[in-house]
């Protein structure tokens, strides 16, 4: 079965075309076989796509919303010039995967799209103001565009339902957690489920045997302890911007701070959200960048105290959460990193991992210089008592294989 992926932004639409089943997944042999990217949707979208085997293609063009960019793609796919392996033209699309942000209470599992998910998709719109309803634009453009297609929906939230009530739940009055649902939901769960289920693989055990901290660090980040195979906490909250120090977004502050600046500052409430979500993190602190890379850069290169600041605060979160974490899963076997941080920076690793000798975590230097931009890799010293693994993560390619599943009906390993 080929899937097309579609990850849609408020103004953006990432794509990838994979080809997968039921022996494929078994044998890890699913295949991407086309990706794309169109972003500024709305003014001059610029447009990367590419068969892969094939040089990308890079344009700029007008396009106006989602529905002219899905129709740009399928132009794109229909072109006898564009060489997919195995597509000829649109009848070579089988299904379409969706990522949806915010599945709240009501989606526990990924599921077939009709119009009663919708309705209920759009019910979470209060929850995520900001990325339900640019999902929900391209669910009704690929309704429009690829009738009679088969839709499937895939939650970033559905694999922390299983946290128990102590998890989820802010001490605060719980009236409001019984009116408006305000609870823990956490993000990034793809791909926390994606990790977990390669780490399985790479220890030939059982699901029930997966004890591990995952931590999803790219331009947004995440820590969740996972405990015999299930989410049994996680660092983001009722929205992505609860828990660790992210590119833009702060991460845990005290929330009087919002009512301070409020005051202080005569900024309005929208102001001070934009703030938090856009202007801090790793930009607030450095006041360089949101790119870890590039502060890296600076760090060494011009020994930028901000920026030196930035790195810093941003590993120690992730250290508290590493703390917090051992303890709520009484220990863990392993700590995995991912995210174009997380399996790209060896500096950034280390300096999470430094000083937690007393937790017997230890990595092999030389293993953890060598982990950059690999498929997965154990970076732990031989007598570390928690292992270190890097492991790169693919949202894209469980929301196929989840798709795949949802359509035949078959139950999900994971
Ligand atoms: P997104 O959350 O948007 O998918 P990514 O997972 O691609 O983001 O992560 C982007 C982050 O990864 C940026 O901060 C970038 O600087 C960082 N990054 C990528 N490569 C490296 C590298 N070699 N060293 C340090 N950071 C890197």
């Amino acid at each position: 079965m080929n899937v097309l992926v579609l990850n849609c932004g408020s103004s953006s639409v990432k794509f990838q075309i994979i080809q997968t089943d039921l022996e494929a997944i078994k044998n890890d042999q699913d295949k991407m076989l086309a990706k794309g990217y169109l972003e500024r949707i709305g003014s001059q979208a610029i447009i990367t796509l590419q068969a892969i085997g094939q040089p990308p293609l890079r344009t700029a063009e007008p396009i106006r919303d989602h529905k002219a960019a899905l129709n740009y793609i399928i132009r794109w796919i229909n072109d006898p010039n564009t060489k997919i392996e195995g597509i000829k033209d649109l009848s070579d699309i089988h299904a379409i995967g969706h990522r949806i942000v915010h599945g709240a209470e009501r989606f526990k599992k990924s599921i077939l799209i009709d119009d009663e998910v919708i309705d209920q998709i759009e019910e979470c719109i209060p929850l995520a103001p900001l990325h339900n309803p640019a999902n929900l634009k391209g669910v009704y453009a690929a309704r429009d565009v690829f009738p009679g297609v088969p839709q499937v929906a895939v939650f970033d939230t559905a694999f922390h339902s299983t946290m128990p009530e102590e998890n989820y739940l802010y001490a605060i009055p719980y009236q409001l957690y019984r009116r408006f649902k305000i609870r823990r939901y956490g993000f990034h769960g793809t791909s926390h489920r994606y990790i977990a289920y390669r780490y399985r693989k790479i220890k030939g055990i059982e699901r029930e045997q997966v004890n591990i901290i995952t931590l999803h660090l790219g331009n947004g980040c995440s820590a969740c302890a996972i405990k015999n195979g299930f989410s049994l906490d996680t660092s983001m909250g009722m929205t992505p911007l609860e828990g660790l120090v992210m590119g833009t977004r702060s991460g845990d502050i005290d929330p009087a701070i919002i009512e301070f600046l409020i005051h202080n500052e005569g900024t309005s409430i929208e102001e001070v959200f934009n703030v938090l979500n856009k202007r801090s993190g790793l930009l607030g602190i450095s006041g360089l960048t949101n790119d870890m890379r590039d502060l890296l850069a600076e760090e060494q290169e011009h020994n930028d105290r901000r920026a030196s600041l930035a790195i810093n605060i941003f590993c120690n979160r992730i250290k508290k959460y590493i703390g917090a974490y051992l303890a709520e899963l009484n220990g863990a076997d392993a700590i995995c990193f991912t995210g174009g941080i997380g399996e790209n920076s060896p500096e950034v690793r280390r300096r999470c991992l430094s000083n937690l000798d007393f937790f017997g975590i230890k990595l092999d230097d030389e293993l953890n210089e060598k982990a950059v931009g690999i498929k997965e890799m154990k970076i732990s010293a031989p007598d570390s008592r928690i292992e270190v693994y890097v492991i790169a993560t693919n949202e894209e390619l469980l929301i196929a294989r989840d798709t795949l599943r949802v359509i035949l009906n078959v139950p999900r390993i994971w």
